[in-house]
This record gives C-alpha cells, sequence and structure tokens, in this order.
C-alpha cells in the first residue's frame, strides 16, 4: 500500500502520515519545500503519481486565517489556488494510476450560517467568497464517472488539535487566563477531534461503502460558548474576557473574521450511517485530550 498526501506537511497532513505509517502504509507527501519521500506540484505534473500509489489524498492550502496576511486579491487568489488547483492536479493525475481511492477535504463553510440542521444531503448555493471556494473545491475533486476510482470529500468543521489550527492560535492566552467567547458565542461552531477527522479519512480509504460527501464534524452540535467552556474547565483557567468582533474585523477583514463570527448547524448523517466510530464524540472528552 502507497498512499500520497497533498499538503502532507501540515496540521492534519502529518497526522494523517503519522496514523498511516503506524498502519505499515507508505507515504509520500506533495510539498513546495523538497525532504525525504517528498515530491513537488510540479513534479506531479510533469511526471504524475508513483506507479505504486493505491491511494490518494488532498489536505494542501493556504492558511486562510493567518494574521500576518492581508486579505489582498492576491492574497485570496493563493487561498483559492492552493485549494483548488492542487486537488485538480491529483483528480487529473489519479486517473493514471492504479489507485482505487481518492480523498480530499472540504470545509463547511458549504453551507449558509442559519437555523438549518445541514446534513451531506442538503444542497446549498455558492453565495460569498467562502462558499464559493468549497463549491469549486469539490468540484475539482470530482472524476469522470466511467473511473472506477472511489472519490471521498470530507467537509471538515473546526479541527481541534493540539499542534496546529484554532487551539495552537488560542492555547497561549487561555493558559493565560485571558480566553473568552468570540463575541457573544452564540455561534455554532461545527467542530471534530484530529484523532477523528484523520480516523475518517483512513476509514474512507478502507471501506469501499464509503463514497462521496462525509461532513467532517462530531455528532455533538456546540456553540462558540459551550467550547470556550469546556476548554476553559480542561485548562483549569477561567474564560470570561470576550474577544469583541470589531476587533477580528480589524485584524481579519469582514469577510474572514465571518469563519469566527458565524456558524453553521452541521450533523454527520452519512459519517454515522456508514457506521464509522469517533473517538471523541463530545467536546468535554475532546477538550480533555487536548490538554493532556
Ligand atoms: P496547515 O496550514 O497546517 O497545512 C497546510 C498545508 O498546505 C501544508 O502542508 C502546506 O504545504 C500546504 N500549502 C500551504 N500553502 C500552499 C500553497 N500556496 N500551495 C500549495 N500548498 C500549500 O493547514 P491544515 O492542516 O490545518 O489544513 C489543511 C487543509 O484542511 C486546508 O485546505 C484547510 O482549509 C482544510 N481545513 C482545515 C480545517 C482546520 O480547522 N484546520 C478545517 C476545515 C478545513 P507546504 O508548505 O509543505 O507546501
Amino acid at each position: 500500500k502507497h498512499v500520497v498526501v497533498g499538503g502532507g506537511t501540515g496540521f492534519i497532513g502529518s497526522q494523517l502520515i503519522k496514523s498511516l505509517s503506524l498502519d505499515g502504509v507508505s507515504c509520500t507527501c506533495i510539498s513546495r519545500m523538497p525532504g525525504p519521500n517528498r515530491m513537488s506540484w510540479n513534479d506531479l505534473e510533469r511526471y504524475g503519481l508513483p506507479e505504486n500509489t493505491s491511494a490518494v489524498i488532498n489536505v494542501a492550502g493556504q492558511n486562510i486565517l493567518d494574521p500576518m496576511q492581508r486579505w489582498s486579491p492576491g492574497f485570496k487568489q493563493n487561498v483559492r489556488n492552493s485549494r483548488v488547483k492542487t486537488t485538480k492536479a491529483l483528480a487529473d493525475a489519479v486517473k493514471n494510476t492504479k489507485a482505487t481511492v481518492f480523498a480530499t477535504i472540504s470545509g463547511v463553510a458549504y453551507y449558509k450560517p442559519n437555523d438549518t440542521v445541514y446534513t451531506e444531503e442538503s444542497k446549498c448555493e455558492p453565495y460569498d467568497f467562502l462558499s464559493r471556494l468549497t463549491h469549486d473545491w469539490e468540484e475539482a475533486a470530482k472524476l469522470p464517472e466511467d473511473c472506477n476510482i472511489r472519490q471521498v470529500t470530507i467537509r471538515s468543521g473546526v479541527v481541534l488539535g493540539r499542534n496546529g489550527g484554532m487551539i495552537k492560535q488560542i492555547y497561549l492566552p487561555f493558559f493565560l487566563g485571558l480566553g473568552g467567547p468570540i463575541a457573544t458565542g452564540d455561534q455554532y461552531m461545527p467542530w471534530i477531534h484530529i484523532i477523528d477527522l484523520v480516523n475518517m479519512f483512513i476509514f474512507a480509504l478502507k471501506n469501499n461503502n464509503v463514497y462521496g460527501i462525509l461532513n467532517g464534524v462530531a455528532p455533538q452540535l456546540i456553540t462558540n460558548k459551550e467550547f470556550t467552556k469546556a476548554f476553559a474547565i480542561a485548562m483549569k483557567r477561567p474564560a470570561v474576557i470576550p474577544l469583541p468582533s470589531f476587533v477580528l474585523q480589524i485584524l481579519f477583514s469582514e469577510e474572514r473574521a465571518k469563519i469566527m463570527l458565524e456558524g453553521q448547524k452541521v450533523t454527520p448523517k452519512r459519517v454515522t450511517e456508514v457506521g464509522f466510530q469517533y473517538q471523541y464524540p463530545n467536546i468535554e472528552s475532546a477538550c480533555k485530550q487536548l490538554v493532556e
């Protein structure tokens, strides 16, 4: 077995490679930086995928919430291309291999934040930059009908893990007792523990009956306020200082701040139907693991 992971150096990608390796699976990572067991996106275009590739995963993508990057047209283009173009390049390349499965990531920004409880079957029209991006990202992953490769897309919520994403950003302020809810904290926060997201990818690789969209979220619906409370209790710190929305809007600009200020109610209907078991189905158990 040999799995190629686009974005394998990242927070999610490196955990994926770690878990696959523990399973005895060898991996090649596609990265912009050279290194052992790596290839570049240029190599992919020029030479295609390694001959022994049995599965391909793409979790590449320029960090949207990098506070050092201004939300300029150029940066937005990077955010888009690093997802849509890498996914398209892999969709094109995988067709020429003997791989049996192609799994990619996308996000819950696909769904419009309102009172609807969304499942994988909910239909949504793109209505802003991020929702259009997720639609195009998922479209780029689609394979022709006559192709015998199983295609899976995991629409992920906020990924909770100690080494990256949101937790890495908020760990220090919470540790110092300076944490708190984002704005009112009433917005829903679709979330998943990194271990469950990685296990969901591996489950999708292993099970022939899994295909199409899976909502990469925990079964428990929570708000940002409920997350804040659970994380503060696990950290044994107070977390009462709210982060006002205007601060985020100044730091990130309105379009990006929305990721934190609005949230969708998303349930993993198909994930449960195919029999996936969560290690961290509730936020208390997830937060406990995060501070261990
Ligand atoms: P990281 O920032 O930790 O990793 C991103 C990866 O993408 C790196 O391996 C990097 O590879 C690669 N990358 C970054 N910029 C570019 C670029 N311009 N062109 C090509 N490759 C690039 O992100 P995460 O692991 O947290 O997230 C991975 C993906 O999952 C992203 O697409 C993200 O949108 C999605 N996702 C993440 C969530 C989260 O909460 N973390 C939630 C929902 C979706 P290298 O630098 O080696 O080239």
